[in-house]
């Protein structure tokens, strides 16, 4: 799960990517308008925490900028008393919640998983594939109700693939997708082939239904059991 934070109180800022990522998630930060409006337009994230006065520009443009793009994402404004303007405006253009300043990181934490949970699935915290069942919420795999050991790095990729059944991903998507921030900066993507194929392995030696399938030289594509040809 990836999480842009958007915040130019930059104690704020740090505590809340402190706290998010001892919770297990990717995050990036903004502490601008600017930088805020070129990853949020660039990039996909699961969730955008959206400051609104930004010393630069104000939040809400930046949702309003998101809806004209249609570039779905989900946001939670944060921001600070007495704008109860703000917060009409921005749950109009499509935010998903508000939370106002100060809040405790356990509040803003429940409100991130609550969102997901409304983004995955409709609603559903599983998803099942044939015999393979992936509890996103508690970040586990069943493969015929038995667990597959799956590290951290290797269920982001899993649930990636998941939720894009029907697209081609290609390494650099995987590689933004998983390891976030700054990836752009490495010279070539072979540590992502060996990482998805640690993935293959395991769910094709726990017999699983879903595999991954590796399209020379473009990318990867979820596949399940009735489309593969053996
Ligand atoms: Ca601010």
């Amino acid at each position: 799960m990836k999480i842009l934070i958007v915040e130019d109180e930059i104690q704020l800022l740090k505590s809340i990517e402190e706290f998010l990522l001892t919770e297990r998630y990717v995050v990036e930060t903004a502490e601008d308008f600017r930088t805020a409006s070129e990853k949020a337009l660039i990039y996909d994230y699961d969730c955008i925490l959206l400051d609104i006065n930004l010393p630069d520009g104000n939040g809400i443009h930046l949702l309003e900028k998101l809806k004209k793009e249609n570039k779905i994402a989900n946001v939670i404004i944060i921001s600070a008393r007495n704008s109860l303007d703000d917060k009409i405006k921005g749950l109009d253009l499509g935010a998903d919640d508000y939370l106002t300043k100060p809040f405790h990181l356990a509040e803003l934490h429940a409100r991130i998983k609550a969102v997901f949970r409304r983004k995955q699935q409709e609603g559903q915290q599983f998803t099942k594939i044939g015999n393979t069942k992936i509890d996103f919420f508690n970040r586990q795999i069943f493969i015929d109700e038995l667990q597959l050991d799956l590290n951290r790095k290797e269920f982001d990729m899993l649930s990636l693939f998941v939720n894009n059944p029907n697209k081609l991903i290609s390494k650099e998507n995987v590689a933004e997708y998983v390891w976030g921030d700054n990836i752009d900066m490495v010279d070539n993507f072979d540590f992502v082939y060996s990482q998805v194929k640690n993935l293959r392995k395991k769910l094709k030696t726990a017999h699983s239904d879903m595999g991954i399938k590796n399209i020379y030289g473009i990318g990867y594509k979820l596949i399940t059991n009735d489309h593969e040809t053996r």
